[in-house]
């Protein structure tokens, strides 16, 4: 006899997805895993995804904070493509991220100036220094958009094209419009959007779907804006039936 798989129930997570640790040059001293996951907890987020500039090295200490605390972290990046062009990459699972990583870190030149650009700090979950990061992480990669998307495809993530009402690094002001050819799984909108969203004035946003992140740099901005996913758990194959309205699951900005 064959049995039904049980069916999972759906329910509303609040989530933010692009957060910056004080790994990235400008994120603020104060972004801790530890001081993330309590602002996270604060702000009655359920997920989050961590998105340095261009590395992952401090999403293990986030996500294990995150598990202490309870809440669901997604380990990402922020990616800076040679148009200068911000891509988020979100997944599910760390070695995905550290896979992207090192495909990142081998198209990314320079040293960083800590003096000049600020300081890219390695930390564990309880918030202890390891180290510092040295490469130029607030630089631009040699990578193309498109073959950004494609490898974060390959690793099992999504790619969403990020803060596109931004006057800097967004996709809208560096091309002028979002190409049809790149299969990106949506589109963000940063705090600074205001809630009269206008796809009409993002040309080619139309055909994506719509997340709001907080791109915190500060705790304090930590889930100030935020999507609502309609799904069972937080997991990028959920997210990705949220996004593309599919089972039920949808996501509401
Ligand atoms: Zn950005
Ligand atoms: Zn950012």
């Amino acid at each position: 006899m064959i049995f039904p798989a049980p069916k999972k129930e759906l329910r509303a997570f609040q989530a933010d997805l692009h957060i910056h640790t004080c790994l990235s040059p400008c994120g603020d001293w104060e972004m801790g895993p530890v001081n993330i996951i309590e602002k996270s907890r604060q702000m009655n987020l359920d997920i989050i995804a961590v998105c340095d500039h261009n590395t992952a090295e401090n999403a293990d200490a986030v996500m294990k904070a995150g598990k202490k605390g309870g809440i669901a972290v997604l380990p990402g990046l922020e990616i800076c493509s040679r148009e200068e062009v911000h891509i988020l990459s979100v997944f599910n699972e760390l070695p995905q991220a550290t896979a992207m990583q090192e495909f990142v870190y081998r198209h990314l030149k320079g040293e960083n100036t800590p003096e000049i650009f600020g300081h890219q700090v390695i930390a564990d979950q309880n918030n202890i220094v390891k180290g510092e990061n040295e490469k130029l992480l607030i630089g631009a990669t040699d990578l193309g958009i498109l073959e950004i998307v494609d490898r974060i495809h390959v690793l099992g993530g999504l790619g969403i094209a990020a803060h596109i009402d931004r006057k800097v690094f967004s996709i809208i002001q560096q091309l002028g419009f979002i190409p049809s050819d790149i299969p990106l799984d949506g589109v963000e909108l940063s705090p600074f959007a205001g809630p009269a969203y206008d796809r009409n004035q993002y040309p080619g946003a139309e055909k994506f779907p719509v997340i709001t992140s907080s791109d915190a740099h500060f705790p304090a901005d930590i889930g100030k804006v935020r999507t609502i996913f309609f799904i069972s758990e937080p997991t990028i194959s959920e997210i990705r039936l949220a996004l593309t309205r599919q089972n039920g699951r949808k996501a509401e900005v």
